[in-house]
């Protein structure tokens, strides 16, 4: 039995006043949801310790949207699993689409981070996803294989008991192009099908949330798969009303 995960993802997003109203106005949907759902947002690394103070107490869990592989030392502009750990991150997002582009990190890299995320007490959310041009290509499985066979390679296969998995398709990230339920159902499977050759146990219990362009109209029929297991959400999860209508979805499938 996997209990949905809604998790919001930030970005590069936010002010200490938009911050507040959205925390605050998160609190009563994630204690609702509380037993059925869990509710998570992701915030910039500068705005955690306010999420720490904001959030503490109700239902409502956060992490951060990265986090180094190095626990402390000479890595200017980094931020440590311990330090996230210490304002009371969970979650720690790593190997983001974004990062793995724009800060050129390779699977091997992602590992690493995944790694330290673990060792130091954060549950890693292990991106996954193919770009448009290897989508076109039927080239997805092949990513998404050397994304999570890195992983397994540095981490072992049993680490994902204590890690949650997020395919997102990087040609529906912020572009408002949803997979259809039908095509991210099918990639969730595979997924679920490539670790069940290292661990059916691995397989079951791992929770696999789908992103990119998930939204209050969308994550209903996306939830509402077999293998779907909550959302990332990027743009949607900045909007109180939007987010709390996506852990509405969650909740009626859980
Ligand atoms: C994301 O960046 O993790 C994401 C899913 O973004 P969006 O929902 O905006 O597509």
């Amino acid at each position: 039995m996997r209990t949905p995960l809604v998790m919001g993802n930030w970005k590069l997003n936010g002010t200490k006043d938009s911050v507040t109203a959205l925390v605050n106005a998160l609190k009563e949907p994630a204690n609702n949801a509380a037993g059925k759902a869990e509710v998570a947002v992701c915030a910039p690394a500068v705005f955690i310790g306010m999420v720490e103070n904001l959030a503490q107490g109700s239902k409502l869990a956060w992490g951060s949207e990265d986090c180094d592989i190095h626990t402390s030392g000479a890595y200017t502009g980094e931020n440590s699993p311990v330090m996230l750990r210490e304002f009371g991150c969970t979650y720690a997002i790593v190997g983001h689409s974004e990062r793995r582009e724009y800060h050129k990190e390779c699977s091997n890299y992602v590992a690493q981070k995944y790694q330290a995320a673990q060792q130091n007490g954060l549950i890693p959310v292990l991106c996954v996803g193919e770009s448009e041009a290897e989508f076109d290509a039927s080239k997805t499985m092949d990513v998404v294989r050397e994304e999570l066979k890195a992983v397994i390679d540095l981490c072992g296969i049993d680490s994902f008991k204590n890690a949650v998995i997020a395919y997102e398709p990087i040609w529906a990230i912020g572009t408002g192009k949803t997979a259809t339920p039908e095509i991210a159902q099918k990639v969730h499977a595979d997924i679920r099908a490539y670790l069940a050759t290292f661990s059916q146990e691995v397989a079951d219990g791992v929770r696999i949330l789908y992103g990119g362009s998930c939204n209050a109209k969308t994550a209903p029929e996306l939830f509402a798969q077999k293998d779907i297991d909550g959302g990332l959400v990027g743009g949607a999860s900045l909007k109180a009303d939007d987010f709390s209508a996506i852990i509405a979805a969650a909740v009626a499938n859980a």
